[in-house]
């Protein structure tokens, strides 16, 4: 080799991969199976890798067969026209929403707690600016069209910026958003000229739980997103699904966006084994947080918002225990386990025996602070009613 052209060879390669790769893998996803931080934290098996190996090597730019293939499954799955895949979910959403807005001023309407809104930053305002009106839904779980219907903004008075989408998420923060008012609020966008959008980037585990088919959950909404690397537990990407015209468009803003990917077939036939074999885990998934929302019940600790999937919000001030102590006693055992905060979400990879261990922490946790004298507020059994994220004190039952 040229000794100049070697140098920067050189300079050039590297190698990730530690001395103890493989054992470090390991220990990860034993980190994983007991970590309550999020279902996004899944390690891709071998198992997956090798099913998607095996995918197509095309350049996507120009249509590569797995993932042509993977879209097409999506779109007949949820009973639109056509598929998109794309990076992420937010991705998913923000394509989504520019593809559907065309002539400013517009507003979007979502729930307050809405992905799209919180955790998107600001994203509708950049990319497509526009107006987002956010509700806060008065049954304290999901919006209906009587939370929605006096926020709409109409198109006559040029004060205003007329409501061309509503955007939805099915589950929110774990829960499930009953089709019911889906329907209504649809029926009354569809009647107004209004767009709607589900993020449904958890939407296969309303299901699993409801046992209700992709496209029925689908049906309602002019696009929905549909997350692989939450729940399913494949390593990256989304689709979107819409009419033909809509993923036309989004195809555009995807390339637009730099989202354009190139050899995608790996991704793809990751996505293909989690739909395969990681979906029929989801019941087994959210029977393990109604476990561990029963066990933390039995403890006398708060529910803020109930295993309707597989989230448990929970409030621990009804045993006289502060979350960061819950944080600390679950980092220092002999086999750590990782809790955020309030929010617990168990995954496909979550173990049973963590649960029982995280309960373990609380019952011991319980037993110190009565053991230094704490004791339920007097006369009364602090009662968390966790569909309306609000406290609701009932008298405590005669002894
Ligand atoms: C995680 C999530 C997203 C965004 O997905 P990313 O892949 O993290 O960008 C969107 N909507 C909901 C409801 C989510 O939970």
């Amino acid at each position: 080799m040229d000794p100049k052209f070697e140098e920067i060879v050189k300079q050039v390669k590297v190698d990730l991969l530690t001395p103890t790769q493989e054992a470090d893998n390991v220990k990860l996803a034993e980190q994983v199976s007991r970590s309550f931080i999020s279902d996004t934290i899944t390690v891709p098996t071998k198992e997956m890798y090798q099913y998607a190996m095996h995918a197509s090597l095309g350049d996507d730019v120009y249509h590569d067969a797995s993932t042509i293939a993977l879209e097409a499954h999506i779109a007949q799955l949820a009973g639109k026209e056509a598929a998109l895949f794309v990076t992420s979910g937010t991705m998913g959403n923000q394509i989504s929403i520019r593809t559907h807005l065309q002539q400013p001023p517009y507003s979007v309407i979502c729930d307050v707690r809405s992905h799209t809104n919180v955790y998107e930053a600001g994203g509708a305002a950049f990319f497509s600016g526009a107006y987002t009106i956010t509700l806060t839904p008065s049954n304290g779980h999901h919006l209906t069209l009587k939370d929605i219907k006096p926020k709409v903004v109409s198109g006559s008075d040029i004060h205003s910026a007329p409501t061309r989408l509503i955007t939805l998420e099915n589950t929110l923060n774990g829960t499930i958003f009953p089709q019911s008012d889906i329907l209504e609020i649809s029926e009354y966008a569809r009647a107004n000229g209004i767009l709607l959008h589900l993020d449904g980037a958890r939407l296969w585990h309303a299901a699993a739980e409801t046992r209700t088919p992709i496209n029925e959950l689908c049906a309602p909404f002019d696009s929905v997103s549909l997350c692989f690397s939450k729940g399913l537990g494949s390593p990256v990407g989304t689709c979107i699904v819409g009419s033909k015209a809509f993923i036309d468009k989004a195809r555009w803003f995807r390339k637009m966006f730099g989202a354009g990917m190139r050899q995608t077939g790996i991704l793809a036939g990751s996505v293909a084994y989690a739909l395969t074999h990681n979906f029929p885990l989801l019941p087994g998934v959210h029977a393990l947080a109604r476990r561990l929302q029963e066990g933390l019940e039995e403890l006398g600790v708060g529910i803020l918002s109930p295993a309707e999937t597989c989230m448990v919000f929970y409030d621990p001030s009804t045993i006289g225990v502060e979350y960061w102590e819950v944080v600390e006693r679950a980092a220092a055992h002999p086999k750590p386990l990782t809790i955020p905060g309030s929010r617990l979400v168990v995954h496909i990879q979550t173990s049973p025996e963590a649960v029982e261990d995280l309960l373990s922490i609380f019952r011991v946790l319980k037993e110190e602070k009565v053991r230094a004298g704490w004791t339920p507020p007097e006369g009364i059994v602090e009662k968390v009613d966790g569909l309306k994220n609000v406290y609701v004190r009932a008298s405590r039952p005669p002894a």
